[in-house]
């Protein structure tokens, strides 16, 4: 007899900035998928980004998910996990599967990289020469090596259906970043299999980072979870649904006096009308 395996989702915010409707909606589906198949939700709070993130927006979060009307289990936060992203790394590095990159942001635009589908696309400058040592170094995924060891790879998202895992377009990304022992792709993809997640749910702009996710699996030997990307919201004029947009914070609305759980009702509603 088949025993699948238990479903556990998660919803992993960054607390470098307040949540928002978009938040808000990727945290509902998480949590209906894992109450529809029987399964544990997750919280996990995703607190590495060095300067940007302040501690004390975790404890809004907790609050705002609660006003949402939502119940989860929560995993350790990224900043207790830091050993096992430099084991990772460590690794990767003996393998020779990541080298140093030295490159400022502006040198990879004056090298002429072209817009990706996860930021630029490095144009590997630091892939042939010898590291400066005098420069702080992040760590690249040499992609070209990643993807002779992998072999040809495939994920499954629950919408778009069986994805082969496709580089074009992502380049040799950073997997530690200069300023920290992990960056957002190696730090999530060990935590997912830390904590058993087995169905990955966010929302359709991180798609493009599930091929690297996938073959990060593939390289440390870890489980494959299946996907689930959710459409996203739109506001009246059809753009994407952004802070930087204005939209108000759940905090506060909350603190208006809005009702969270009506909110979750009409975002389950908009989400249906979007096709999920
Ligand atoms: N921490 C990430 C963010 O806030 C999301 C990570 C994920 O869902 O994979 O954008
Ligand atoms: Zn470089």
């Amino acid at each position: 007899m088949d025993h699948p395996a238990p479903l556990v989702t998660r919803f992993a915010p960054s607390p470098n900035g307040r949540l928002h409707l978009g938040h808000a909606l990727s945290a509902i589906v998480a949590h209906d998928l894992a109450r529809a198949g029987g399964g544990r939700f997750l919280l996990r709070i995703e607190d590495i980004d060095g300067p940007r993130s302040r501690p004390e927006l975790a404890d809004e979060f907790r609050r705002d998910l609660e006003w949402l009307g939502l119940e989860w289990e929560e995993v350790p936060a990224q900043s207790t996990r830091l050993a096992s992203y430099a084991a990772a790394a460590e690794g990767l590095r003996a393998r020779g599967l990541i080298y140093p990159c030295t490159c400022t942001r502006s040198e990879i635009v004056a090298a002429g990289a072209a817009e990706g589908s996860d930021g630029l696309i490095y144009p590997g400058t630091c892939k042939h020469r010898p590291p400066d040592p005098d420069r702080p170094a992040a760590w690249r995924l040499d992609a070209e090596r990643a993807s002779a060891e992998t072999g040809p790879l495939v994920w499954e998202d629950a919408l778009a259906g069986p994805q082969p895992v496709n580089w074009a377009g992502l380049g040799d990304v950073v997997l530690v970043r200069k300023d920290l022992p992990a960056s957002y792709h190696l730090a999530v993809t060990l935590d997912d299999a830390a904590d058993g997640v087995t169905l990955v749910t966010r929302g359709a702009d991180l798609f493009a980072a599930s091929h690297v996710h996938r073959t990060l699996q593939a390289l440390l030997g870890l489980p494959v979870p299946r996907w689930h990307h959710h459409r996203l919201l739109l506001d009246a004029s059809g753009e994407k649904l952004a802070k930087q947009r204005g939209s108000p914070a759940l905090a506060e609305r909350r603190a208006a006096g809005e009702d969270g759980r009506l909110l979750a009702e009409q975002l389950r509603l908009q989400h249906l009308a979007l096709g999920t």
